[in-house]
């Protein structure tokens, strides 16, 4: 076989590996991936509670003070009563009583509404807490079972990207800038081999001379269709 066109085949066979890493990554780490944001779901539903329980907490003070403050002002207004003289005062203070009483009890049930609130946030709080428990748990163990697979392919990266860093030093510039040239549009179908004469890259039929080429192998033969460069079917592949 021409010795360029070998070069070339191990070249594309090369680059075909290189663009496969990518996509092996993706697809080990996406269970992580959906298992992280899993997790980082149930944190922020735990962020959210924790504010809606501060925002209750604050509400609960302002009640708490305002029951306070009410509860002086009945008592001045107690005094006041048994001091006064006329109905027209003593009247005058039943109503003021009657309104901060009111008001007192207004505190108070927004108080129970408020710490019922609460105690349900707190609930909802401790079954995403216990969830998330389980949710770290999940990513420790998936992150811990994809190291060794991600760290395997990484080591195969390198080998493949110091095995195609040789080819290239070794190759003709030109044939490597040729092959480059075809490989912007064709990307990994840019060297493709032909089966039952037919290119493999645009799957036209060529024609006997040029197909006489490709069985020859004696020189770099182009696709008359495409341009991508053809290469006899290996016995293996016919297998596949
Ligand atoms: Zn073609």
């Amino acid at each position: 076989m021409n010795k360029y066109l070998s070069e070339l085949i191990e070249l594309s066979q090369i680059d075909k590996s290189i663009d496969g890493f990518e996509p092996r990554i993706e697809s080990i780490q996406r269970a992580l991936n959906v298992a992280i944001e899993k997790e980082s779901a149930i944190k922020s539903a735990i962020e959210s509670y924790d504010e809606e329980i501060k925002e209750a907490k604050l509400k609960r003070g302002k009640n708490e003070l305002h029951l306070a403050e009410l509860a002086e002002k009945l008592k001045e207004l107690s005094k006041k009563t048994a001091i006064v003289k006329t109905a027209r005062e003593v009247k005058a203070l039943g109503l003021e009583e009657e309104i901060a009483k009111e008001q007192s009890d207004f505190a108070n049930e927004e108080i129970q509404r408020l710490d019922k609130l609460i105690d349900s946030k707190n609930l909802y709080k401790e079954e995403e807490s216990l969830k998330l428990e389980e949710a770290s748990k999940e990513v420790e163990e998936i992150r811990a079972s994809i190291a060794d697979e991600l760290a395997e392919i990484e080591k195969e990266k390198k080998s493949v990207y110091a095995n195609k860093q040789t080819l290239t030093g070794e190759m003709d510039q030109k044939i490597l800038s040729f092959y480059e040239k075809i490989k912007k549009w064709a990307g990994n179908t840019t060297v493709v081999p032909v089966k039952k004469q037919a290119c493999y890259g645009c799957f036209m039929k060529i024609n006997d001379k040029v197909y006489s080429s490709v069985i020859k192998e004696e020189e770099i033969v182009t696709c008359p269709h495409c341009g991508r460069i053809l290469y006899k079917e290996k016995e293996q592949e016919i297998k596949e």
